[in-house]
């Protein structure tokens, strides 16, 4: 999912709209957004993509200096309207609304002792949770019960709540899902998870929300920052991988650069004689980009995409999945025919992708499909936010190398391994600020 929070600004919901815009990679189930101004809270949130939730005349009535905003993917609940965000309850204090990006891992049982307790609940969404911690809190300032509700919880979150005059940015200890902080032009405020926002809104990037950091913005202040745990970084190695966008600075560093760094690995893992280096569009792009530099090897854009169409991992049935793959990538015969080609792409998943294309490549008449993986087998699901698969659905799971090459077809496959995958993000020997559990197994919480 996507989160962001403009504070200080008089479009706000705008503003917020075209960081969803920006952001949309990381959801395109919902998209929804709550604005306050003096009086009370404004929300809109539908199914479908940002532009087709909002238009001119709905931004109008979001009125007010701040507002929140969320794109959702569904890694919880499920992808009915009633789990679109953000969340929006009137309490003893008044209106909140939240936003949330993550996975909450002790979702389960605060739910049930919430319920045990009286609490009602609208949806499946685990972010629930924090409207009822707060509003049963027995502290008297929105502050304190924030602060009570997020310790309650554990997990990934990055979350944004808005108040009527307040709004307050918070990430998990852990830091697993970015969160950055920005300043816009007038002076006020932004965070989003990704800084690919920023430079969409003309907003200049101060630094990241620090894990374990709650910051307050309210109105003629600087934001003030709260240390609620020690940080203890976990950032998600698989940001860099796959999810964020090749523009946003994540965790410090470019997305960009660090695929591209992925991409040279790659060509040092098992080098192979070919003609051409070609990505799987979009994913496979710069990493193909850093094979071809490294390996000098020609790149070309042997795969075209038809852009008018959802990313396939995000539809739920299988059948879906297949029917799409086919109509999203189509190959350039001319440029394949009679070539030995290495097809570069950042994952594996089901493997159904892969073995799609290989097949393609093959009959546009390629010679040799040799597939290089710029990630480590993911083996193992994600609890903290990213809808990988459960293990049984993960062929690197369940299947040796040889036999994934043999499944998918290819003449030679291979992965970049845990190391290269670190040193490709700057991570220094022994250096343990990030998770890499989907290609490990080893979870943190
Ligand atoms: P597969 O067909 O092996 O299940 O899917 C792998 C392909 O899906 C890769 O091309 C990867 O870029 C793409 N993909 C799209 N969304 C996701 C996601 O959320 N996680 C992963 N690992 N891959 C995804
Ligand atoms: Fe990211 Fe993988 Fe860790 Fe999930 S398990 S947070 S996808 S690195």
């Amino acid at each position: 999912c996507a989160v962001v929070g403009v504070f200080g600004h008089k479009e706000a919901s705008k503003l917020a709209y075209f960081s969803l815009h920006s952001l949309q990679h990381r959801g395109q189930e919902a998209a929804g957004i709550s604005s306050a101004d003096d009086k009370k809270l404004h929300t809109i949130k539908k199914r479908g993509l940002v532009t087709r939730v909002f238009d001119e005349q709905k931004l109008k009535t979001l009125s007010g200096s701040s507002a929140i905003g969320h794109t959702r993917y569904s890694t919880a609940g499920d992808d009915s309207i009633l789990d679109a965000q953000p969340v929006f309850a009137r309490y003893d204090l008044g209106e909140m609304a939240i936003v949330h990006n993550g996975n909450l891992t002790n979702a389960k049982e605060v739910r049930d002792d919430l319920i045990k307790k009286g609490a009602i609940f609208q949806s499946y969404m685990d972010t629930e949770n924090l409207i009822h911690l707060i509003a049963k809190s027995e502290k008297e300032k929105l502050i304190d019960r924030i602060i009570d509700a997020v310790q309650r919880i554990e997990g990934a979150f990055s979350l944004v709540f808005l108040s009527r005059t307040k709004m307050f940015a918070m990430r998990d200890r852990f830091g697993f899902r970015p969160l950055s902080l920005g300043r816009l032009q007038n002076g006020g405020y932004i965070v989003a998870s990704e800084t690919c926002a920023f430079d969409l809104v003309g907003a200049e990037f101060i630094r990241d929300v620090e894990p374990g950091e709650l910051l307050v913005f309210s109105e003629g202040r600087e934001p003030k920052s709260i240390k609620i745990y020690e940080p203890t970084p976990k950032h998600c190695i698989f940001e860099y991988v796959y999810f964020a966008r090749p523009d946003s600075h994540v965790f410090g560093q470019s997305v960009y650069k660090a695929r591209k760094e992925m991409g040279k690995e790659l060509a040092r893992v098992k080098p192979v004689e070919a003609d051409l280096v070609i990505p799987v569009p979009d994913g496979g792009v710069p990493a193909a980009i850093g094979y071809s530099q490294e390996s000098g090897i020609p790149y070309e854009m042997g795969i075209m995409r038809n852009h008018y169409i959802g990313r396939t991992f995000i539809e739920p049935t299988q059948e879906m999945r297949d029917l799409k793959v086919k109509m999203k990538l189509s190959p350039m015969v001319d440029l394949i025919k009679g070539k030995r080609v290495i097809v570069i792409d950042d994952s594996i998943v089901r493997g159904t992708t892969s073995l799609r294309i290989i097949k393609m490549l093959k009959e546009a008449g390629a010679s040799e499909v040799h597939m290089r993986i710029s990630s480590p087998p993911t083996t193992d699901p994600c609890f903290y936010g990213v809808d990988t698969p459960d293990k049984e659905n993960l062929i690197a799971a369940n299947m040796s190398e040889d036999a994934i090459c043999e499944f998918i077809q290819a003449d030679s496959l291979a992965y970049i391994d845990e190391a290269a995958l670190l040193r490709s993000v700057g991570a220094k020997d022994g250096d343990e600020k990030y998770c890499t559990a989907c290609f490990t197994g080893k979870y943190i919480v």
